[in-house]
Protein backbone atom coordinates (compact mmCIF):
# COMPACT_ATOMS: atom_id res chain seq x y z
CA UNK A 1 0.00 0.00 0.00
CA UNK A 2 2.85 2.19 0.93
CA UNK A 3 4.97 1.52 -1.60
CA UNK A 4 1.70 2.27 -4.25
CA UNK A 5 1.35 5.55 -2.63
CA UNK A 6 4.70 6.41 -2.92
CA UNK A 7 5.01 5.40 -6.50
CA UNK A 8 1.99 7.80 -7.44
CA UNK A 9 3.71 10.40 -5.88
CA UNK A 10 7.58 9.70 -6.93
CA UNK A 11 6.71 7.34 -10.17
CA UNK A 12 10.14 5.05 -10.18
CA UNK A 13 12.57 6.10 -12.73
CA UNK A 14 15.13 4.14 -14.62
CA UNK A 15 18.54 4.52 -12.05
CA UNK A 16 20.71 4.72 -15.83
CA UNK A 17 18.75 6.55 -18.62
CA UNK A 18 15.87 8.74 -15.92
CA UNK A 19 13.08 7.68 -18.22
CA UNK A 20 10.27 6.43 -16.22
CA UNK A 21 9.69 2.67 -15.50
CA UNK A 22 7.19 0.55 -17.00
CA UNK A 23 5.35 -1.27 -13.75
CA UNK A 24 7.20 -4.78 -14.43
CA UNK A 25 10.51 -2.79 -14.48
CA UNK A 26 13.03 -2.69 -11.00
CA UNK A 27 15.94 -0.24 -11.01
CA UNK A 28 16.69 0.16 -14.70
CA UNK A 29 14.80 -0.45 -18.17
CA UNK A 30 14.85 -3.16 -20.15
CA UNK A 31 15.85 -0.61 -23.01
CA UNK A 32 18.98 0.33 -21.16
CA UNK A 33 19.71 -3.60 -19.86
CA UNK A 34 18.62 -4.88 -23.22
CA UNK A 35 22.22 -2.32 -24.30
CA UNK A 36 24.69 -4.51 -22.52
CA UNK A 37 27.33 -5.62 -25.17
CA UNK A 38 28.18 -9.36 -24.65
CA UNK A 39 31.42 -10.84 -25.50
CA UNK A 40 30.35 -13.31 -28.22
CA UNK A 41 32.51 -16.23 -30.26
CA UNK A 42 35.56 -16.05 -30.67
CA UNK A 43 37.10 -15.59 -27.15
CA UNK A 44 40.03 -16.46 -24.95
CA UNK A 45 39.32 -20.65 -24.03
CA UNK A 46 40.77 -19.90 -21.22
CA UNK A 47 40.10 -16.25 -19.50
CA UNK A 48 37.06 -15.44 -21.66
CA UNK A 49 38.34 -12.37 -23.25
CA UNK A 50 37.49 -11.21 -26.86
CA UNK A 51 40.37 -12.81 -29.10
CA UNK A 52 41.24 -16.47 -30.30
CA UNK A 53 42.00 -19.60 -28.77
CA UNK A 54 44.17 -18.46 -25.93
CA UNK A 55 45.18 -14.85 -25.33
CA UNK A 56 48.89 -14.26 -24.92
CA UNK A 57 48.28 -12.58 -21.20
CA UNK A 58 47.45 -16.32 -20.46
CA UNK A 59 50.48 -17.70 -21.72
CA UNK A 60 52.51 -15.57 -19.60
CA UNK A 61 50.23 -15.52 -16.83
CA UNK A 62 48.43 -18.71 -16.29
CA UNK A 63 45.80 -18.74 -14.39
CA UNK A 64 44.60 -21.31 -11.90
CA UNK A 65 41.33 -21.54 -13.04
CA UNK A 66 40.36 -23.77 -16.22
CA UNK A 67 37.95 -21.62 -18.35
CA UNK A 68 36.29 -18.18 -17.13
CA UNK A 69 33.37 -16.48 -18.66
CA UNK A 70 32.31 -12.78 -18.13
CA UNK A 71 29.15 -11.02 -19.51
CA UNK A 72 31.25 -8.44 -20.83
CA UNK A 73 33.44 -5.83 -20.23
CA UNK A 74 33.71 -3.85 -17.38
CA UNK A 75 32.82 -0.28 -19.34
CA UNK A 76 29.74 1.60 -20.13
CA UNK A 77 26.25 0.53 -19.05
CA UNK A 78 27.65 -2.77 -17.78
CA UNK A 79 29.50 -0.96 -15.06
CA UNK A 80 27.33 1.24 -14.35
CA UNK A 81 25.10 -1.43 -13.65
CA UNK A 82 27.89 -3.38 -11.58
CA UNK A 83 28.45 -0.16 -9.47
CA UNK A 84 24.11 0.32 -8.86
CA UNK A 85 24.50 -3.11 -7.55
CA UNK A 86 27.24 -2.98 -5.38
CA UNK A 87 27.58 0.35 -3.65
CA UNK A 88 23.77 1.86 -4.52
CA UNK A 89 22.11 -1.52 -3.09
CA UNK A 90 19.97 -2.07 -6.51
CA UNK A 91 19.96 -5.71 -5.68
CA UNK A 92 17.02 -6.27 -8.25
CA UNK A 93 19.68 -5.28 -11.39
CA UNK A 94 21.82 -8.20 -9.31
CA UNK A 95 19.82 -10.38 -9.95
CA UNK A 96 19.01 -9.29 -13.50
CA UNK A 97 22.63 -9.68 -14.19
CA UNK A 98 23.12 -13.03 -12.42
CA UNK A 99 20.25 -14.39 -14.82
CA UNK A 100 22.21 -12.74 -17.69
CA UNK A 101 25.61 -14.82 -16.65
CA UNK A 102 23.14 -18.12 -15.66
CA UNK A 103 22.31 -17.82 -19.34
CA UNK A 104 26.30 -17.99 -20.26
CA UNK A 105 27.10 -20.63 -17.83
CA UNK A 106 23.89 -22.52 -19.45
CA UNK A 107 25.31 -22.24 -23.27
CA UNK A 108 29.23 -22.66 -22.27
CA UNK A 109 30.00 -26.60 -23.07
CA UNK A 110 31.94 -27.35 -20.02
CA UNK A 111 30.68 -24.58 -17.20
CA UNK A 112 27.36 -26.27 -17.88
CA UNK A 113 28.14 -29.38 -16.13
CA UNK A 114 29.95 -27.79 -13.41
CA UNK A 115 28.87 -30.36 -10.06
CA UNK A 116 28.60 -26.42 -8.13
CA UNK A 117 29.29 -23.11 -7.88
CA UNK A 118 30.98 -20.70 -4.88
CA UNK A 119 30.37 -17.28 -4.15
CA UNK A 120 33.66 -15.25 -3.61
CA UNK A 121 33.16 -14.88 -0.28
CA UNK A 122 33.83 -11.17 1.69
CA UNK A 123 35.31 -10.42 4.97
CA UNK A 124 32.66 -10.69 7.48
CA UNK A 125 33.09 -7.52 8.71
CA UNK A 126 32.51 -6.06 4.95
CA UNK A 127 29.70 -8.16 4.53
CA UNK A 128 28.33 -6.33 7.35
CA UNK A 129 29.01 -2.81 6.22
CA UNK A 130 27.33 -3.65 2.91
CA UNK A 131 24.56 -5.95 4.05
CA UNK A 132 25.04 -8.22 1.51
CA UNK A 133 27.23 -10.20 -0.29
CA UNK A 134 27.15 -9.46 -4.17
CA UNK A 135 28.32 -12.66 -5.19
CA UNK A 136 25.67 -14.44 -2.93
CA UNK A 137 22.52 -12.59 -4.79
CA UNK A 138 24.65 -13.68 -8.24
CA UNK A 139 25.03 -17.48 -7.37
CA UNK A 140 21.16 -17.12 -5.61
CA UNK A 141 19.88 -16.17 -9.52
CA UNK A 142 22.64 -18.81 -11.23
CA UNK A 143 21.09 -21.63 -9.23
CA UNK A 144 17.82 -20.85 -9.86
CA UNK A 145 17.98 -20.97 -13.54
CA UNK A 146 20.57 -23.45 -14.06
CA UNK A 147 20.18 -25.82 -11.02
CA UNK A 148 23.49 -26.37 -10.27
CA UNK A 149 23.28 -26.05 -6.42
CA UNK A 150 25.09 -23.14 -4.53
CA UNK A 151 27.56 -24.08 -1.96
CA UNK A 152 28.21 -21.37 0.52
CA UNK A 153 29.94 -21.29 4.11
CA UNK A 154 32.73 -23.78 2.50
CA UNK A 155 35.26 -21.13 1.00
CA UNK A 156 35.68 -18.15 3.69
CA UNK A 157 37.84 -15.16 3.57
CA UNK A 158 40.16 -15.21 6.30
CA UNK A 159 41.46 -11.58 6.77
CA UNK A 160 40.60 -8.10 5.46
CA UNK A 161 42.04 -7.17 2.05
CA UNK A 162 41.59 -4.11 0.09
CA UNK A 163 39.29 -3.80 -3.15
CA UNK A 164 41.37 -5.11 -5.85
CA UNK A 165 40.62 -2.05 -7.95
CA UNK A 166 42.16 0.45 -5.22
CA UNK A 167 45.41 -1.58 -5.78
CA UNK A 168 48.36 -0.15 -7.90
CA UNK A 169 48.33 3.65 -9.67
CA UNK A 170 47.01 3.99 -12.97
CA UNK A 171 50.15 4.84 -14.39
CA UNK A 172 51.94 1.37 -13.01
CA UNK A 173 52.68 -0.95 -15.44
CA UNK A 174 50.04 -3.59 -16.05
CA UNK A 175 52.43 -6.24 -14.51
CA UNK A 176 53.69 -4.16 -11.14
CA UNK A 177 49.12 -4.13 -10.80
CA UNK A 178 49.29 -7.82 -11.35
CA UNK A 179 52.03 -8.39 -8.48
CA UNK A 180 50.44 -5.92 -5.98
CA UNK A 181 46.88 -7.28 -6.59
CA UNK A 182 48.21 -11.31 -5.75
CA UNK A 183 50.10 -9.95 -2.65
CA UNK A 184 46.68 -8.59 -1.62
CA UNK A 185 44.82 -11.42 -1.52
CA UNK A 186 47.45 -14.09 -1.00
CA UNK A 187 46.66 -16.35 1.77
CA UNK A 188 43.29 -14.30 2.15
CA UNK A 189 40.90 -17.58 1.64
CA UNK A 190 40.32 -21.00 2.86
CA UNK A 191 38.48 -24.00 2.49
CA UNK A 192 36.73 -25.36 5.55
CA UNK A 193 34.65 -28.54 5.60
CA UNK A 194 37.36 -30.02 2.44
CA UNK A 195 34.57 -32.79 1.84
CA UNK A 196 31.93 -30.34 0.68
CA UNK A 197 34.54 -29.43 -2.71
CA UNK A 198 36.32 -32.73 -2.99
CA UNK A 199 36.17 -34.29 -6.39
CA UNK A 200 33.78 -31.82 -7.82
CA UNK A 201 33.68 -29.16 -10.26
CA UNK A 202 33.05 -26.17 -9.37
CA UNK A 203 32.06 -22.64 -10.99
CA UNK A 204 33.70 -19.43 -8.95
CA UNK A 205 31.15 -16.46 -8.95
CA UNK A 206 32.28 -13.03 -8.85
CA UNK A 207 31.22 -9.23 -9.82
CA UNK A 208 34.29 -7.95 -11.52
CA UNK A 209 37.85 -9.56 -12.24
CA UNK A 210 40.40 -7.37 -13.25
CA UNK A 211 43.30 -9.15 -13.20
CA UNK A 212 42.16 -12.73 -11.87
CA UNK A 213 44.24 -12.40 -8.78
CA UNK A 214 41.30 -13.23 -6.13
CA UNK A 215 39.83 -15.78 -8.37
CA UNK A 216 43.43 -17.79 -8.76
CA UNK A 217 44.01 -17.42 -5.27
CA UNK A 218 40.30 -19.04 -4.51
CA UNK A 219 40.58 -21.40 -7.05
CA UNK A 220 44.16 -22.44 -5.47
CA UNK A 221 42.27 -23.05 -2.09
CA UNK A 222 39.21 -25.32 -3.39
CA UNK A 223 42.20 -27.40 -5.71
CA UNK A 224 44.08 -27.51 -2.25
CA UNK A 225 40.62 -28.80 -0.70
CA UNK A 226 40.96 -31.67 -3.45
CA UNK A 227 38.31 -29.79 -5.96
CA UNK A 228 38.77 -31.85 -9.19
CA UNK A 229 38.17 -28.58 -11.72
CA UNK A 230 38.02 -25.05 -11.01
CA UNK A 231 36.06 -22.36 -13.56
CA UNK A 232 35.03 -18.91 -13.22
CA UNK A 233 31.99 -16.85 -13.98
CA UNK A 234 31.92 -13.31 -13.38
CA UNK A 235 29.89 -10.42 -14.86
CA UNK A 236 32.32 -7.93 -15.80
CA UNK A 237 36.07 -8.08 -16.87
CA UNK A 238 38.19 -5.23 -16.23
CA UNK A 239 41.19 -6.35 -18.93
ZN1 LIG B 1 17.04 3.16 -18.82
ZN1 LIG C 1 43.11 -15.32 -21.91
Amino acid sequence: MLKAILDFILPPHCSVCSNLLASKEKAVCENCFNSISVIVPPFCERCGSPGDAVCNDCILHPHKFTRARAIGKYTDILRDLVLLFKYRRKISIGRKLGTLLGKIIQNDELLAKADAIIPVPLYPVAKRVRGYNQSEILCTEISTLTNIPTITGVLLQKRPTKPQKSIGSPESSLDEQREKRKLNVKDAFKVKKNERVKGKKLILVDDVCTTGATLDECAGELYNAGASDVYAAVVARAV
